[in-house]
């Protein structure tokens, strides 16, 4: 079975600031996010990778078949790739991109739990 979203390296890894998604840098550089590249445009873009993802983040789950997984559910991502997803990640969007999201109508979910 392919997995290529897996973190390749345990270093430098980072988490995506909309869905959780988490890969290296270098991941994020060369392939955006998977669930969330059509706004979040990070590939070939290490501005926005640092903008849109966070190294602050917390606890990890691996989703192997996201539609009937109850993690998934809990975690709201079931409708996302299959991946590594941490259960919390600090920091913000930018302004300029929330504002994007909202023109698209894609809701955004702070995916910090730590601090509610
Ligand atoms: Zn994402």
């Amino acid at each position: 079975m392919s997995f290529d979203t897996v973190p390749k390296d345990l270093r430098g890894l980072r988490a995506c600031l909309v869905c959780s998604l988490v890969k290296s840098f270098e991941q994020f550089e060369y392939d955006g996010c998977d669930n969330c590249e059509d706004f979040l445009r990070m590939k070939n873009n290490k501005d926005n990778v640092y903008d849109c993802t966070s190294n602050n983040f917390d606890g990890i789950v691996a989703v192997m078949s996201p539609e009937d997984s109850w993690v998934c559910k809990w975690q709201r991502i079931s409708r996302f790739t299959r991946g590594i997803y941490a259960i919390s990640v600090s920091g913000r969007l930018p302004k300029g991109i929330i504002r994007d999201m909202k023109h698209r109508g894609i809701p955004y979910r702070l995916r910090d739990t730590s601090q509610r």
